[in-house]
């Protein structure tokens, strides 16, 4: 059997990381953690979290730091995730972030931080043509050939496009993923914990890469 993992996986929005993370998720047998698919949950069920986070969002802008550890150390206690462990998707997304998962996690450490390394140029088309699958998070990258373009080919769920995906918001995410959330790249190669993955090419050799340099930080030295 398959042994669970800890993992987080980093990246630039566009980067693929949706889709490479729903498959890590079903390859180790874990919980796909999307902290962003939490907040749009938020959203619809209209509460006082959502309310807030959809201002936020449409913005482009984080949500608070203590807001969303709060989320995520829930999350982190349920049964599921204490067991075979989890991927986290958009979190943590600063430093201050990055630091409580550390506390949060202390007896149960990650076992290795990925951070899927596409180019700003090369996302910033994608995710004006990107969809998501309300239901299972699969993201479709639209070309306009699609027979059934809002039907998701894994779960046969709603696909939709993201609110959020207007080119001003996302040239303001990408800018504020240089300034928050790139200095996590220092922070986790620092504590020896990342591995950075090449994320061009077909996603097939992506999530072979994933795959592999997930096995290699399991390996025992
Ligand atoms: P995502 O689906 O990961 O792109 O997240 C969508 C939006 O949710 C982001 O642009 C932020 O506004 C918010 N969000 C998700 N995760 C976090 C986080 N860890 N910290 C702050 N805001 C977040």
């Amino acid at each position: 059997m398959i042994p669970g993992a800890r993992l987080i996986l980093l990246g630039r929005q566009g980067a693929g990381k949706g889709t490479q993370c729903v498959r890590l998720s079903r390859h180790f047998v874990v919980p796909h953690i999307s902290t962003g698919d939490m907040l749009r949950a938020a959203v619809r069920e209209g509460t006082e979290l959502g309310v807030m986070a959809k201002r936020v969002m449409d913005q482009g802008n984080l949500v608070g730091d203590d807001i969303m550890v709060g989320i995520v150390r829930e999350r982190l206690s349920q049964p599921d995730t204490m067991g075979r462990g989890y991927i986290l998707d958009g979190f943590p997304r600063t430093v201050p972030q990055a630091m409580a998962l550390d506390e949060i996690t202390a007896e149960l450490p990650l076992d290795v931080v990925l951070d899927l390394d596409v180019p700003r140029e090369m996302v910033l088309e994608r995710l004006s043509a990107r969809r998501v699958c309300r239901d299972c998070g699969t993201n479709y990258v639209a070309n306009g050939s699609e027979k059934h373009p809002w039907i998701c080919e894994v779960c046969g769920g709603d696909v939709m496009h993201r609110d959020d995906d207007t080119p001003e918001a996302i040239d303001h995410r990408l800018d504020l993923y240089e300034q928050q959330t790139s200095p996590l790249i220092e922070y986790y190669s620092e504590h020896g914990r990342l591995a950075v993955i090449d994320g061009l090419g077909h996603p097939d050799e992506v999530f072979r890469r994933l795959t592999a340099s997930v096995d290699a930080a399991r390996r025992p030295t």
